[in-house]
Protein backbone atom coordinates (compact mmCIF):
# COMPACT_ATOMS: atom_id res chain seq x y z
CA UNK A 1 0.00 0.00 0.00
CA UNK A 2 1.33 3.36 -0.67
CA UNK A 3 2.12 5.19 2.32
CA UNK A 4 3.14 8.38 3.71
CA UNK A 5 3.74 10.95 1.13
CA UNK A 6 4.10 14.98 -0.12
CA UNK A 7 2.72 16.90 -2.85
CA UNK A 8 0.63 15.67 -5.68
CA UNK A 9 1.72 14.10 -9.13
CA UNK A 10 -1.05 14.22 -11.19
CA UNK A 11 -1.45 11.09 -13.87
CA UNK A 12 -2.91 9.96 -17.16
CA UNK A 13 -6.33 9.19 -15.59
CA UNK A 14 -6.69 12.41 -13.62
CA UNK A 15 -6.05 10.77 -10.33
CA UNK A 16 -2.90 12.02 -8.34
CA UNK A 17 -0.18 10.27 -6.36
CA UNK A 18 2.25 12.37 -3.66
CA UNK A 19 5.30 12.79 -4.52
CA UNK A 20 8.15 10.78 -3.03
CA UNK A 21 12.19 10.41 -2.91
CA UNK A 22 13.46 10.22 -6.53
CA UNK A 23 15.23 11.73 -8.80
CA UNK A 24 13.65 14.20 -10.92
CA UNK A 25 15.88 17.08 -12.15
CA UNK A 26 19.49 16.90 -12.12
CA UNK A 27 21.29 19.90 -10.02
CA UNK A 28 23.80 22.45 -11.82
CA UNK A 29 25.57 24.88 -10.37
CA UNK A 30 24.11 28.18 -12.38
CA UNK A 31 26.37 31.19 -13.36
CA UNK A 32 29.52 29.17 -14.47
CA UNK A 33 30.11 29.68 -18.20
CA UNK A 34 32.02 26.27 -18.24
CA UNK A 35 28.94 24.55 -16.87
CA UNK A 36 27.32 22.74 -19.36
CA UNK A 37 23.63 23.16 -19.49
CA UNK A 38 22.72 19.41 -19.54
CA UNK A 39 19.61 18.09 -20.53
CA UNK A 40 18.79 14.24 -20.49
CA UNK A 41 16.32 12.18 -22.66
CA UNK A 42 14.39 9.12 -21.46
CA UNK A 43 11.98 7.01 -23.06
CA UNK A 44 9.31 4.33 -21.52
CA UNK A 45 7.54 1.50 -22.01
CA UNK A 46 9.34 -0.24 -25.19
CA UNK A 47 11.40 -1.85 -26.32
CA UNK A 48 9.27 -1.83 -29.58
CA UNK A 49 9.75 -3.52 -32.66
CA UNK A 50 8.38 -0.69 -34.79
CA UNK A 51 9.16 2.35 -32.51
CA UNK A 52 11.92 1.79 -30.46
CA UNK A 53 14.88 1.47 -34.08
CA UNK A 54 12.93 4.65 -35.49
CA UNK A 55 14.17 6.68 -32.14
CA UNK A 56 17.42 4.81 -31.99
CA UNK A 57 17.78 6.01 -35.63
CA UNK A 58 16.77 9.89 -34.79
CA UNK A 59 19.33 9.54 -31.22
CA UNK A 60 22.33 8.20 -33.75
CA UNK A 61 21.53 11.16 -36.80
CA UNK A 62 22.07 13.31 -34.10
CA UNK A 63 24.55 11.49 -32.03
CA UNK A 64 22.62 12.34 -28.84
CA UNK A 65 22.84 9.85 -25.93
CA UNK A 66 19.16 8.72 -24.14
CA UNK A 67 17.84 6.17 -21.46
CA UNK A 68 15.90 3.78 -22.50
CA UNK A 69 13.26 2.59 -19.44
CA UNK A 70 12.62 -0.70 -20.39
CA UNK A 71 9.93 -3.50 -19.35
CA UNK A 72 11.31 -7.16 -18.41
CA UNK A 73 8.94 -9.26 -21.05
CA UNK A 74 9.63 -6.97 -23.81
CA UNK A 75 12.99 -7.35 -23.19
CA UNK A 76 12.39 -10.76 -22.72
CA UNK A 77 10.76 -10.54 -26.35
CA UNK A 78 13.22 -8.41 -28.06
CA UNK A 79 16.60 -8.85 -26.81
CA UNK A 80 18.36 -7.48 -29.94
CA UNK A 81 17.12 -4.54 -29.35
CA UNK A 82 18.29 -3.89 -25.98
CA UNK A 83 21.38 -5.24 -27.35
CA UNK A 84 21.60 -2.62 -29.99
CA UNK A 85 20.29 0.10 -27.19
CA UNK A 86 23.58 -0.46 -25.15
CA UNK A 87 26.05 -0.81 -29.08
CA UNK A 88 24.61 2.83 -29.77
CA UNK A 89 25.56 4.04 -26.38
CA UNK A 90 22.68 4.79 -24.50
CA UNK A 91 21.54 3.43 -21.25
CA UNK A 92 18.86 0.66 -19.81
CA UNK A 93 16.71 1.70 -16.55
CA UNK A 94 14.45 -0.89 -15.49
CA UNK A 95 10.86 0.27 -15.92
CA UNK A 96 9.32 -2.89 -13.74
CA UNK A 97 8.31 -6.66 -15.63
CA UNK A 98 4.83 -5.89 -16.70
CA UNK A 99 4.25 -2.01 -15.75
CA UNK A 100 1.87 -2.72 -12.74
CA UNK A 101 0.47 -0.30 -10.72
CA UNK A 102 2.90 -0.88 -7.92
CA UNK A 103 0.92 0.85 -5.34
CA UNK A 104 -1.55 -1.56 -5.50
CA UNK A 105 0.50 -4.51 -5.41
CA UNK A 106 1.74 -6.77 -2.21
CA UNK A 107 5.09 -6.26 -1.09
CA UNK A 108 6.31 -9.46 -2.69
CA UNK A 109 5.12 -8.69 -5.80
CA UNK A 110 6.92 -4.94 -6.41
CA UNK A 111 9.69 -6.71 -5.45
CA UNK A 112 9.24 -9.57 -8.17
CA UNK A 113 8.43 -6.90 -10.75
CA UNK A 114 11.73 -5.13 -10.00
CA UNK A 115 14.08 -8.21 -9.74
CA UNK A 116 12.88 -9.52 -12.63
CA UNK A 117 13.12 -7.08 -14.98
CA UNK A 118 16.47 -6.81 -13.68
CA UNK A 119 17.64 -10.18 -14.43
CA UNK A 120 16.11 -10.31 -17.75
CA UNK A 121 17.76 -7.01 -18.87
CA UNK A 122 21.76 -8.34 -17.41
CA UNK A 123 20.31 -11.94 -19.31
CA UNK A 124 19.99 -10.66 -22.26
CA UNK A 125 22.85 -7.70 -22.10
CA UNK A 126 25.65 -8.91 -19.47
CA UNK A 127 26.91 -5.19 -20.60
CA UNK A 128 24.58 -3.19 -19.64
CA UNK A 129 25.09 -2.03 -15.85
CA UNK A 130 21.05 -0.69 -14.64
CA UNK A 131 21.68 1.85 -12.57
CA UNK A 132 18.13 3.32 -12.23
CA UNK A 133 14.26 2.42 -11.69
CA UNK A 134 11.15 4.33 -13.03
CA UNK A 135 7.97 3.15 -11.58
CA UNK A 136 4.90 2.75 -13.66
CA UNK A 137 2.58 5.79 -13.91
CA UNK A 138 5.69 7.79 -11.83
CA UNK A 139 3.40 6.58 -8.87
CA UNK A 140 5.95 5.65 -5.87
CA UNK A 141 5.39 4.41 -2.41
CA UNK A 142 7.78 3.65 0.48
CA UNK A 143 7.95 0.24 -0.58
CA UNK A 144 9.30 1.04 -4.58
CA UNK A 145 11.83 3.39 -2.91
CA UNK A 146 12.70 0.37 -0.35
CA UNK A 147 12.75 -2.18 -3.17
CA UNK A 148 14.59 0.27 -5.51
CA UNK A 149 17.26 0.59 -3.02
CA UNK A 150 17.54 -2.96 -2.50
CA UNK A 151 18.30 -3.87 -5.34
CA UNK A 152 20.85 -1.00 -6.19
CA UNK A 153 18.51 0.85 -7.95
CA UNK A 154 18.05 4.97 -7.84
CA UNK A 155 14.17 5.93 -8.32
CA UNK A 156 14.20 8.19 -11.46
CA UNK A 157 11.80 10.55 -12.11
CA UNK A 158 11.15 13.23 -14.80
CA UNK A 159 10.63 16.98 -14.61
CA UNK A 160 8.94 17.40 -18.41
CA UNK A 161 6.37 15.77 -19.02
CA UNK A 162 5.03 16.33 -22.94
CA UNK A 163 2.29 13.80 -22.53
CA UNK A 164 3.83 12.06 -26.42
CA UNK A 165 1.52 8.90 -25.67
CA UNK A 166 -1.69 11.19 -25.96
CA UNK A 167 -0.71 11.84 -29.03
CA UNK A 168 -1.39 15.25 -28.91
CA UNK A 169 0.69 16.63 -32.38
CA UNK A 170 4.07 16.82 -32.90
CA UNK A 171 3.61 20.71 -31.97
CA UNK A 172 2.63 19.96 -29.07
CA UNK A 173 4.95 17.89 -27.83
CA UNK A 174 8.43 20.24 -28.94
CA UNK A 175 6.42 23.24 -28.05
CA UNK A 176 5.59 21.74 -24.34
CA UNK A 177 9.26 20.58 -23.73
CA UNK A 178 10.58 23.64 -24.91
CA UNK A 179 8.51 25.68 -23.17
CA UNK A 180 9.70 24.42 -19.40
CA UNK A 181 13.35 23.14 -20.39
CA UNK A 182 16.16 24.27 -18.29
CA UNK A 183 19.47 23.03 -16.74
CA UNK A 184 18.78 19.83 -14.92
CA UNK A 185 15.68 18.82 -16.95
CA UNK A 186 14.62 15.18 -17.46
CA UNK A 187 12.40 14.44 -20.07
CA UNK A 188 9.84 12.03 -20.63
CA UNK A 189 9.09 10.41 -24.22
CA UNK A 190 7.78 7.13 -24.96
CA UNK A 191 9.00 4.37 -27.58
CA UNK A 192 6.71 2.12 -26.60
CA UNK A 193 3.38 1.01 -24.80
CA UNK A 194 3.04 -0.87 -21.51
CA UNK A 195 0.90 -4.31 -21.95
CA UNK A 196 -2.51 -3.82 -21.24
CA UNK A 197 -2.64 -0.97 -23.97
CA UNK A 198 -0.15 -2.49 -26.51
CA UNK A 199 -2.05 -3.01 -30.05
CA UNK A 200 -0.04 -2.96 -33.41
CA UNK A 201 -3.08 -1.67 -35.09
CA UNK A 202 -4.51 0.70 -32.65
CA UNK A 203 -3.18 4.13 -33.86
CA UNK A 204 -3.23 5.34 -29.70
CA UNK A 205 0.39 2.95 -29.54
CA UNK A 206 1.44 4.86 -32.43
CA UNK A 207 4.65 6.68 -31.46
CA UNK A 208 5.35 8.39 -34.45
CA UNK A 209 4.61 11.46 -33.38
CA UNK A 210 7.30 11.15 -30.79
CA UNK A 211 9.51 9.78 -33.51
CA UNK A 212 8.64 13.71 -35.51
CA UNK A 213 8.93 15.48 -32.25
CA UNK A 214 12.39 13.73 -31.12
CA UNK A 215 13.83 14.69 -34.46
CA UNK A 216 12.72 18.59 -34.52
CA UNK A 217 13.68 18.79 -30.69
CA UNK A 218 17.36 17.71 -30.62
CA UNK A 219 18.58 20.56 -32.97
CA UNK A 220 16.21 23.41 -31.13
CA UNK A 221 17.56 22.12 -28.27
CA UNK A 222 21.28 21.89 -29.19
CA UNK A 223 20.07 25.97 -30.71
CA UNK A 224 19.46 26.90 -27.26
CA UNK A 225 22.98 25.74 -25.93
CA UNK A 226 21.46 22.65 -24.02
CA UNK A 227 23.79 19.45 -24.14
CA UNK A 228 21.25 16.01 -24.40
CA UNK A 229 23.20 13.99 -22.00
CA UNK A 230 23.94 10.18 -20.50
CA UNK A 231 22.19 10.84 -16.84
CA UNK A 232 25.19 11.12 -14.14
CA UNK A 233 27.28 8.47 -12.44
CA UNK A 234 25.38 8.73 -8.79
CA UNK A 235 22.67 10.55 -7.44
CA UNK A 236 23.54 14.10 -6.93
CA UNK A 237 23.21 16.09 -3.78
CA UNK A 238 21.48 19.44 -3.89
ZN1 LIG B 1 5.51 3.39 -18.40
Amino acid sequence: MADQMKDDIPQRDGASVKRFDYLSEVSCKFGRHHQPRKVYLTFDDGPDLIWTPKILDVLARHRVPATFCVLGAYAASHPQLIERIIVEGHEIANHTMTHRDLSKCEPEQTRLEILEANAIIKRTCPAAAVRYVRAPYGIWTKEVIAESAKAGLTALHWSIDPRDWSRPGVDAIVHAVLASVRPGSIVLLHDGSPPREWDPNADATSREQTVMALSRLIPALKERKFVISSLPQCRPTN
